[in-house]
Order: C-alpha cells, then structure tokens, then sequence
C-alpha cells in the first residue's frame, strides 16, 4: 500500500519524497485508524488525506469551516486530474445537484464540506447511501472553546463516531498547545487515535522585529526590494488599514485594503486580486481572519503588534507555505506597549480572562525584547525545544548589544516617584532630560532634584529603558490615569541597588544599503528574461483556467526548471511539482519558453548586472 501511495506522491503530485509524518499519517488512515496530524501551515497536511483519499475505497470526506479555502484546493485537486468537488452555500442549485450526482455515482474521490452543512439531516441521510473511505477534519482547533476560533458546530463533529461507524477520522491542526490537542481529541470524540507531531519550525521565514522610530520609513525600506512580491501588511484598526493601502499606493504599490467594514463585493474582488496577480500587497487588520490560502506569500509586515505570540505565528504563518525564503517583519514600540496594557486593564471582560490575556501579553512583550535567537524562543512558546540557534532571525544575524543600565534605571524610577506617578512617559522623560515645557512650568518640575540628571542620555534612549522597564514589570500603566507610570513593588530592590539590570541596546535604524540586493527567493540576474517568460507563461494559462498561477505551477518549480532547463518531456517530469496530469495538460507551452532560452555555458561568468552580487547575497537567505 505505502509503495502505492509513494507511486501517487512522484506520479500524481510530482514530488519525490515524503515531508515528515507524512508517510506515518497516511499509513494509519489506510490501516483504518483515528489520527491527529499537528503540523505547521504549510507543513504538507493535505496530502494526509489526499493520498488516502486517491487509494481507499469510496469518498473522502473533507470538513472545512472555510469556503475559499475549500474552492482553492478543489481546483487544485482538478488540476491535479483528481475528481474533487465542494458542498456548501456559494454553489446554485444546478451545480449543487451536478455535484450530489457525481457523489451518488462513485465519480468522486473527495468530497470538502462546511460542518454546518454536513450536520443536516438532508446531507447526513445522503452521505448514509455513499461509501465513505475517510473523514478528515481539517482546522480542528475549531472544536477547542480555549482557542480563538471556536466553532460550535466542530462540538456536533463527535457523532460523526457513531454515524459513520468503522470510518477512520483525521483530525488536522496547526495550533499546537497540549490543552487545545486534548480538546480535539475529546471532542471529536476520536478513537484511541496516532498522534502525528511535527515540529512547529518554519525554517524559511527570517523573523525580525525593530524599535519603530518612523514606521513608514522603516516599512518603505523593507518594501524597497519587494515591489513585486505578494505580502501582507497587519496594522491595528480599520481607519489605519485604510490609510496604510492609500499611502502605499502613493508610493508605487499595488496596495489592497482588506476588512470586515468593506462590503462583500469589494472584498472578494480584493482577494482575487491578490490570488490571482503578482506582487499585490493586502493591508489587513490585526486578527482578521482571512481564510485565504496562498502559497506564495513573500512577507508578513506588522505594523502594530498582534494580542500573543499565538496570534503572531499564525499570522506570519501565512507567509512562504510553498516553502520559499519568505520575511515575517515588525516594528514595535514603547507606544505599544502603553497601549496595549491599557486596553487589557481597561476591558470589560472579567478578571479571569484579563488575568489569560496579561499572561499572553507579557509574553509577547519579552518575546519582542528577546537577545537570544527568536526562532528558539517563539518554539520554547510552543514547548519545543531546539538546541541550535537558527542563524536566520534578525538576533542570530546581528545580535543586540545590552548595556549595564542600573544607574539610568534608577534615575528613571525616581523621576517617576518625584513627579506624582501622574505622568506618562513623554513628561517623565522632558523632566529627565531637563527639557523645559508649558507642562514643567506648570507642575513646578524643574524645582525637583530629578530635573536634568538624565541629560547623558537623549530621548530615544529614555524611551528604550521606559518601554523596557515596562516589559519587565518594574513599571506599570495606570489606565485610570490616561496612561500615567506607577511604580510596581518590583520597583524597590532596583531603586536601592540590590538588583542590578542590563537592558536591550535598540539597534540604530540600518543605513539605506547602497547595493540592491536581490528580493528574497529571486532569481540570478540572467536568468531574469526567462523568470518573467515563465511567470508570464503561467499567467496566461492560469487566466485561462480561471484559477490562481501557483494552482498551475508554484514558484519553486518555476526556478527548478531555470535551474534544470529541461528540453524533453521526460526531462520536465522530473522537476518537483510537474506531476503527469500538469505534464499533460500545460508541459509543452513551458518546453517551448524554455526552448528560447537556451542555457548559458557554466563556465563562462554571468553577465551579471555589476551592481548586485548574487553569490555574495546567497547566503543571506
Ligand atoms: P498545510 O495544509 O499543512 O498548510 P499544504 O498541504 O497546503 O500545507 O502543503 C503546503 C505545500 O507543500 C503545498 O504546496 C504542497 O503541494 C507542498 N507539499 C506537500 N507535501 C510535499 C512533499 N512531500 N514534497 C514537496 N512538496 C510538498
Ligand atoms: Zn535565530
């Protein structure tokens, strides 16, 4: 049977090997079995059931609360030359009954359907005449009242148990914490099933967060060798993402706002737009979920922090799925964290789960103030350790300096006491640096002792040590207090010298690089011309088939073929991801792109353009 399923994964999918667990998952669903796959997105969890779906006898039942995400694998799945189809509201009734007879007919192998759907009567006393040979539940995590996607109908799954008795369920997730994993297990009521690990790593996103100074600068710098990849930019409320998309558009990006006040019809458009089109940037709230699937997203940009590193790793998560080199980057600042503290305290939840949302918050905090690599810190999170720093988050590239800051620390905090703890931190700091204001005058400031003994450290320095000394909880906000600093009782052995504390040396802001270098993941300057040949190749045929480019082929294949210059059919079904249907069907128009562009002679130097240095930058990513 596994020697089937490899013969499906070269033939079918065009891939040589298994990604981790794989193998394992698809030998329990064929040997009959329950199983919980937890993999990262991008991980390789449809193919879990795919594969099993392609060998077992009947159809496979696959539950997804989310419909585009449904429609996107649907059309893969075709062009793939599996049957495949989906049940749920967007279809008409025609095309519905075209798909219930294809399902009655044993015509197809997978079957995708919301669980509101599935859990009507109509569709269960269907499904009762149809061989079922899987059912797996993909984004599990939604039966779990712990997580943030809790949906009532996951809880009705677990009759699933008693109404399809003997039919193996796979349950797929890419949340990772031990209580909600319990939950699916209870929940989905399933039977004594294989646990499927794999590790939460996503070794091809570079993960970097800078202290904003001036957000759109520092945005427009790490935009500059990205005009044209697919990203997503997440800033805090709707009036920001609107004006985040207008400004970007001002500045030469094909930039789309993307939330929940535009109506319906714009929306769907945007998010064709961004399915369908090269280098199109999404500006998105934070938390918003979007349920678009895209394997090719280059970066994730944050321009305000998101509420925990859960929320974090999901969101970055949607960058690189094919694999590919991609960027997860954020600013983050003292303003933050004011604001974010006051928003917890100031809810109107009860103090319990405000006590959940403070933890969650720190965490995030200390994770954004980490001098350690942050690749093993955002896994430690998730209760997995790794022994080696990974060398491509931006604290293993250029590890921050800290500093002995005790004595500034300490002048801090007492400025703090000696104004009242009334004041935020802009007055705290114009009274350390001895900055005389409207405000000073008024409350007498410059009269105390603490006015002007922090002059050796200018305000961007004050702000650092403020925003750190908040983090670490030896200051807190008073939200009564339109954000005032109060001393918290950690306060005190600091102030009297018993503790000793280093602090975070903020990075200066890079200088603008000089050299361009290339994007992530791009090609070799030479190889250029037919980058854009093949991209503009599948354009064409994607257009043509109604579906996104990377249904027809992913970038990694793309460059595979750069790499390779297959002449020959057979020369092009050994590139990963060209599988015999997609050889079939589209081989020969991209045979014929590549036929003009015969390779270069290895041992002649690339007529590189002098400004970029390729094999220089290489090792970057
Ligand atoms: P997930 O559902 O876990 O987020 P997907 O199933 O969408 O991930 O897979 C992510 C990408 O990896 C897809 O483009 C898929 O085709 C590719 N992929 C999956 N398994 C393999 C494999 N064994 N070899 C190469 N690519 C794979
Ligand atoms: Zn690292």
């Amino acid at each position: 049977m596994m020697d089937q399923a490899a013969k499906i994964l070269r033939e079918v999918y065009g891939y040589t090997e298994f990604r981790a667990l794989q193998a394992e998952a698809i030998e329990a669903a064929l040997a009959g079995r329950d199983a919980l796959v937890l993999m990262p997105t991008g991980g390789g969890k449809s193919l879990c059931y795919q594969i099993p779906a392609l060998l077992g006898n009947g159809v496979t039942l696959v539950i997804s609360p989310l419909i585009a995400l449904m429609q996107d694998q649907v059309r893969a799945l075709e062009q793939l030359g599996v049957a495949a189809a989906f049940l749920n509201s967007t279809l008409d009734p025609s095309a519905e009954r075209d798909v219930i007879d294809r399902l009655l007919a044993g015509e197809l192998r997978l079957l995708y359907i919301a669980p509101e759907r599935l859990l009507k009567p109509g569709t269960l006393n269907l499904l009762a005449g149809v061989r079922l040979a899987l059912i797996a539940i993909d984004e599990a995590h939604c039966v779990s009242q712990w997580g943030h996607d809790f949906r009532p109908d996951y809880l009705a799954l677990g009759a699933l148990r008693e109404t399809f008795p003997g039919v193996p369920r796979m349950a797929l997730t890419a949340t990772a914490d031990a209580r909600t994993r319990a939950e699916i297990v209870t929940g989905l009521a399933l039977d004594n099933p294989s646990r499927f690990v794999g590790s939460f790593d996503r070794p091809n996103i570079r993960y970097t967060v800078h202290v904003r100074t001036d957000a759109r600068r520092q945005l427009l710098r790490f935009l500059a060798e990205r005009h044209d990849q697919a990203g997503i930019v997440y800033c805090m409320t709707r009036r920001k993402v609107e004006q985040t998309a207008e400004w970007l558009i001002s500045q030469g990006f094909d930039a789309l706002p993307y939330h929940a006040g535009l109506p319906g019809s714009a929306r769907s458009a945007n998010q064709e737009r961004f399915l369908r089109e090269d280098g199109v940037v999404i500006v998105a709230p934070i938390a918003f979920g979007m349920g678009i699937d895209k394997p090719d997203v280059r970066f994730i940009a944050h321009l305000d922090l998101p509420k925990s590193v859960e929320s974090y790793y999901q969101e970055t998560g949607r960058a690189g799925r094919d694999g590919e080199p991609a960027e997860a980057w954020m600013v983050y600042g003292l303003a933050d964290v004011v604001r974010l503290r006051q928003m917890v305290d100031a809810s109107s939840a009860p103090e319990q789960q405000k006590r959940i949302e403070r933890i969650k918050l720190d965490a995030l905090l200390g994770w954004c103030e980490v001098t350690a690599c942050r690749r093993r810190a955002l896994l430690a999170y998730f209760d997995e350790q790794r022994e080696a720093d990974c060398g491509n988050c931006d604290v293993c590239v250029s590890p921050p300096k800290t500093w002995d800051a005790t004595v500034a620390a300490q002048k801090l905090l007492s400025c703090v006491f000696r104004t009242g703890q009334r004041f935020g931190a802009v007055h705290v700091i114009d009274v350390l640096t001895g900055k005389t204001t409207p405000k000073t005058e008024q409350h007498r400031h410059h009269d105390l002792s603490t006015f002007g003994i922090g002059e050796d450290l200018d305000a961007g320095k004050w702000r650092s040590v403020v925003r750190q000394l908040l983090v670490r909880r030896f200051l807190k906000v008073d939200a009564e207090r339109y954000g005032a600093l109060v001393l918290t009782p950690e306060a005190r052995p600091l102030l009297r010298g018993q503790i000793r504390l280093d602090l975070r040396e903020d990075a200066a802001a890079p200088k603008a690089s000089r050299t361009r270098r290339p994007a992530t993941g791009a090609v070799a300057p030479a190889d250029q011309p037919l980058w854009e040949a093949l991209r503009a190749c599948r354009k064409r045929i994607a257009d043509e088939l109604g579906v996104p480019p990377y249904v027809v082929f992913h970038d990694a294949t793309l460059r595979e073929m750069i790499e390779r210059r297959p002449r020959s059919t057979g020369e092009l079904l050994e590139v990963s991801g060209v599988g015999q249907t997609k050889l079939e069907r589209y081989g020969d128009p991209f045979l014929a792109v590549l036929s003009e562009f015969p390779a270069a002679d290895p041992r002649l130097p690339a007529s590189s353009d002098p400004v970029e240095e390729p094999d220089a930058t290489r090792d970057l990513f």
